[in-house]
């Protein structure tokens, strides 16, 4: 699960990392009183949607007076920001953060992400700061640091100093690194965090040198969300997949893909296979569904509904190896979900695993039209026929 940009930082915020003073507005007028409040001279209008490449994409403005702040928070609010995360259709701009803005002397980049080759939460640094880190990482990965943490006894002082001192980190804001280092370690330790993202991490002038976290992207583990009440609340579901949503709801995996051909699976690895064959065959396909173990008539009903809401889909391939699900609940299932959803798109069916005799000739008995097939490979290349006239 992510956050917005001014979340991340009212979280860093109390765990005692220095940000940038600022507030969240929803309209015009609200971005004024905060500029007010917040004070000085210069302020930063920033969209918070969740996607990163703003400041490219004209999502992040520095204006120097109230009118402007509001101009800018006017002209942000409601439209669409096309970023190169967004994907062509963007996102639409709910809400804006506005904050002092910062003399910045030099910006770094500092992520602390989990490493799955060694299981641990990993340190990436770099003095590329405000740039994507994929393109340092392509363009000079001598530029990228990498400090492993041991989970047993957490992040080290020297581990800090040994990063600051890579990015060229000197007197005084050695030890602002490290506090800061740790503050971020630790909050991501207590929220379940997968990955935290400073980009940029900025030396900005004041009567002395300050660090300051100019942006922060956090990732939460959606499977510790139960424990982390305070961070399911800050969910923006507005920001997610309606029907990503609905599905997580009905215990189903679902992710929408751009095709038009709409996938039922069981298990991740078929769902997978699944996509690959048809992608073989020279179709796309439509979402990823993993209906799970135990599939339910009702849930198969559901997961229907669910991919039928995406109207690219011109037909429907259901891939069911059932074992501890049973092919005869799948039929039963796919039978309701004609019935209940008056389905019009041609479905596919390849039933295989326990009670697939009993499956099958429910489904052939049933009078309704559906196309079966033997196997995957058959099954994927009759769903591909369909859409392909
Ligand atoms: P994004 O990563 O989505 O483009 P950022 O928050 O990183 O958005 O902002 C882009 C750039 O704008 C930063 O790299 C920084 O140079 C500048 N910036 C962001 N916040 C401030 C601020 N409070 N004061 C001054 N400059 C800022
Ligand atoms: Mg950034």
């Amino acid at each position: 699960m992510n956050i917005h940009e001014y979340q991340a930082k009212e979280l860093l915020k109390s765990y005692g990392v220095p940000v940038p003073a600022g507030g969240v507005a929803f309209n015009p007028i609200q971005a004024a009183q905060v500029a007010e409040e917040v004070g000085g001279s210069r302020w930063v209008v920033k969209a918070q949607i969740h996607a990163g490449g703003r400041g490219k994409a004209g999502g992040v403005k520095l204006v120097s007076s109230i009118d402007e702040v509001k101009k800018v928070a006017d002209a942000m609010i409601g439209t669409r920001l096309v970023t190169h995360q967004t994907g062509p259709e963007g996102s639409v701009v709910q809400r804006v953060w506005v904050e002092h803005a910062s003399q910045i002397k030099q910006e770094f980049y500092l992520g602390f992400v989990i490493d799955r080759g060694c299981q641990r939460i990993t340190v990436i640094a770099s003095s590329e700061g405000g740039v994507d880190i994929e393109d340092v990482a392509a363009a000079s990965p001598e530029k990228i640091i990498k400090e492993v943490i041991d989970p047993a006894i957490g992040l080290r002082d020297f581990q800090c100093r040994k990063v600051a001192t890579a990015i060229g980190l000197k007197g005084k804001l050695m030890p602002q690194m490290v506090k800061l280092m740790k503050s971020i370690y630790r909050c991501m330790r207590d929220k379940d965090a997968l990955q935290a993202e400073i980009n940029p991490l900025a030396v900005v002038a004041g009567e002395e040198d300050q660090l300051m976290v100019l942006d922060a992207k956090f990732n939460f583990d959606d499977n510790a969300l139960y424990r982390q009440r305070a961070v399911t609340e800050m969910r923006d579901l507005s920001e997610e997949d309606h029907k990503e949503v609905e599905a997580s709801g009905h215990g189903l995996n679902y992710i929408a893909l751009d095709g038009n051909i709409g996938c039922i699976v069981n298990g991740a690895g078929l769902a997978m296979a699944t996509l690959d064959a048809i992608t073989l065959h020279g179709g796309r396909p439509a979402n990823f569904l993993d209906v799970g173990g135990g599939a339910s008539p009702e849930k198969v009903t559901n997961a229907c509904r669910i991919v039928l809401e995406d109207p690219n889909v011109t037909c429907i391939l259901v891939n069911i190896f059932a074992g501890i699900n049973r092919c005869d609940w799948i039929a039963k299932g796919l039978i309701q979900a004609c019935d209940a959803l008056k389905i019009k798109v041609p479905l596919v069916v390849r039933l295989a695993g326990t009670n697939v005799e009993e499956g099958r000739k429910i489904l052939a008995e049933s009078g309704l039209a559906f196309i079966t097939a033997e196997n995957l490979d058959a099954a994927a290349a009759k769903a591909v026929a369909t859409v392909n006239g």
